[in-house]
């Protein structure tokens, strides 16, 4: 245990900010006084809270989160295709509790800035030295006209893991060998760059196995994506039956009639069985209550401290923030909350922020034994996150099967690694 812990450490110190070790000499913090509220414990928050008490001991850290089981999004493409089951996907909060963190299970419904306090959905206001926002993303209803949340039951959007997941999996299981899915992805920036085209991978995997006369077209608002020739190249070997449109040729979706189950595009219009739109987002609610969201949708920072632009002491991490090249991913999300509270523990004590280098990597499941990979550092440079230049790359584009699998399980490795430092 104290290995794992001293490991951890090291990698704290490595990865996130290699000179933020601990203060031992700020007032508040050795007395105690010092209050972190985190607000939303998913992959950003629940790093944050964990990193925060593994740098301190004495500070307070409550976590506010609104559901007692966090649904990871991550895999959850292949709860669609029918790999896997909702429930591995499940995380709770014994953990973060044990670490004497003091977790609330309620939302946070305003922040009273001046005040520094957070009031939550239970009337209860709780102050605070320093806030971290890590609320995630939010649907942008009807920013796709017709795209309701009732439209939402019918042509499920998946992009939160629950219940929108298990709808879209009986929606494929219920449909005719024969049938059409369509899927529409979004314009940038969006969660999860290559997620869409992981799910669409899955999804013509599950159709070749079990509905071979089916097909799936992908509706695309972009012309260029995340991994693309890694995916088209697997898409010519492994799935005829996949077709994508690009914006270019007419695959931006330009409204939705979810009773008819019938998508309008600028050059015409396509009907499916089984619809699943990716709709446009934006960050958290809360993060416009609070006023960290600019007229993007999404929160400016600090790319040092992840502190609010237009807000002080409140930090925003994960897929809420502006991040630059980072993009908005559970890797992501964790790699900034650890630099995130590297930096709180120093703001705390009133010492000087070292500059953080982030890590990212997003596999991406082509097939369950064929996995792909892309991976980049940043570091803050010119007021953003930044790509290091010659860093990171994608997996090769000619590679034998036996390297596509061990990406795979790689895959897997890292899902099980990441909800374990989080959750575990
Ligand atoms: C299909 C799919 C596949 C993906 N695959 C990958 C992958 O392979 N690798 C990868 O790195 N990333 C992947 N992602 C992206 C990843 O899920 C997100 O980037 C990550 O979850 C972002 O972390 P976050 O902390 O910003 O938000 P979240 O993890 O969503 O956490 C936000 C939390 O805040 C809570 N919350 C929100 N508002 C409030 C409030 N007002 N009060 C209290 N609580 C609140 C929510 O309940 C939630 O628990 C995938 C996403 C999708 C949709």
């Amino acid at each position: 245990m104290i290995a794992k812990r001293l490991n951890r450490r090291s990698f704290l110190r490595n990865a996130a900010a290699a000179a933020t070790a601990p203060s031992l000499a700020c007032p508040a913090i050795a007395q105690g006084q010092a209050r972190v509220v985190v607000v939303g414990g998913g992959f950003g928050g629940a790093s944050a809270a964990r990193a925060l008490r593994r740098l301190n001991a004495k500070v307070a850290i409550t976590l506010v989160e609104s559901n007692r089981t966090f649904t990871a999004c991550p895999f959850s493409n292949g709860v669609i295709a029918g790999l896997r089951d909702l429930k591995e996907q499940q995380f709770g909060y014994d953990a973060a509790a044990k670490d004497s963190i003091n977790v609330v299970f309620a939302s946070a419904t305003g922040i009273d800035a001046q005040a520094r306090s957070v009031i939550l959905s239970t009337g209860e206001r709780l102050g605070y030295d320093r806030l971290v926002l890590s609320p995630g993303i939010d649907i942008l209803w009807n920013a796709l006209p017709g795209y309701d949340e009732a439209a939402a039951e019918v042509m499920p959007h998946a992009w939160k893991a629950g219940e929108q997941t298990a709808l879209l999996r009986r929606q494929l299981e219920a449909m005719e060998d024969g049938g059409t899915v369509i899927i529409s992805a979004p314009a940038n920036p969006f969660r999860c760059p290559p997620g869409p085209y992981e799910r669409a991978s899955l999804i013509a995997h599950y159709l070749k196995v079990r509905k071979p006369r089916s097909k799936l077209i992908v509706l695309d608002a972009k012309d260029q994506f995340s991994k693309q020739r890694l995916f088209q190249d697997a898409w010519a070997k492994l799935y005829p039956n996949l077709e994508w449109v690009a914006l270019s040729s007419g695959g931006k979706v330009i409204a939705v009639d979810a009773a008819a189950k019938t998508l309008t595009t600028d050059f015409g219009r396509h009907k499916g069985d089984v619809v699943n739109i990716i709709p446009p987002q934006s960050a958290g609610r809360i993060a416009t209550t609070a006023g960290v969201a600019d007229r993007t949708g999404w929160c400016a920072i600090d790319p040092v401290t992840f502190e609010s632009k237009p807000v002080p002491n409140i930090h925003v991490l994960g897929d809420a923030c502006i991040a630059g090249a980072m993009p908005k991913s559970a890797f992501s999300a964790n790699a900034q909350a650890k630099a995130c509270a590297a930096a709180i523990v120093r703001l705390l004590a009133g010492e000087p922020v070292v500059k953080p280098k982030l890590i990212n990597t997003c596999y991406s499941l082509v097939a369950p034994d064929y996995g792909i990979t892309v991976a980049g550092v940043y570091q803050p440079a010119a007021g953003v996150l930044a790509e290091v230049k010659g860093s990171g790359g994608v997996s090769p584009l000619q590679a034998p099967a036996a390297y596509r699998a061990q990406e795979a399980l790689f895959a897997d490795g890292w899902f099980r690694t990441i909800t374990a430092e989080v959750f575990g």
